[in-house]
């Protein structure tokens, strides 16, 4: 099933260098918001830039992908380093997974899709073969009524979820 990401976690800083590598995955897809950084905040804390400094200094492939405008993902990836990004990826579509694959070299099945939605994040992920982890949201804080209404519709999907144990 497409909305079930292979796997759960608290926070995007358990996607360590070691846990792709126990999984053979060589590299990585982001999302932004709610996953590198918390709503209307402009740059990552410290230890989520330190942890794209151990991706590069493990030789783990970076790309971050997100449904937001050019602008934005391109001041948002020069501000922290990173070099391959796709804009308005009309998630959840798979092609941009598909593209971010392809600009890191690697087969969609060898990286990991890491975001906070599932009807974004995870079902695009899964569609394009991609390895999906589905992330506690940082703070929810004033999402949009589009976002609100894919929430809602998360409820059953998150309970089972916790139903197979992924959710503790
Ligand atoms: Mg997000």
């Amino acid at each position: 099933m497409n909305l079930i990401p292979r796997d759960y976690r608290g926070s995007v800083l358990e996607i360590t260098p070691e846990y792709l590598r126990q999984r053979g995955l060589g590299g990585v897809i982001l999302d932004i918001d709610n996953t590198l950084i918390g709503h209307n905040v402009p740059v990552p804390t410290a230890e989520v830039l330190d942890l794209l400094a151990d991706y590069r200094k493990n030789g783990i492939q970076i790309c971050v992908v997100s449904n937001n405008r050019r602008q934005r993902v391109a001041d948002f990836c020069e501000r922290i380093g990173v070099e391959h990004y796709v804009w308005d990826a009309l998630k959840p579509a798979a092609k941009g997974y598909v593209r971010a694959a392809e600009l890191m070299g690697l087969a969609p099945e060898r990286t990991a899709a890491v975001g906070d939605q599932i009807f974004t994040d995870v079902w695009g992920a899964r569609r394009a073969g991609c390895y999906a982890v589905l992330l506690k949201p940082i703070h929810r804080g004033k999402e949009g009524l589009f976002i609100a209404f894919k929430r809602a519709l998360e409820k059953p999907v998150l309970l089972y979820l916790k139903i197979k144990g992924m959710i503790k």
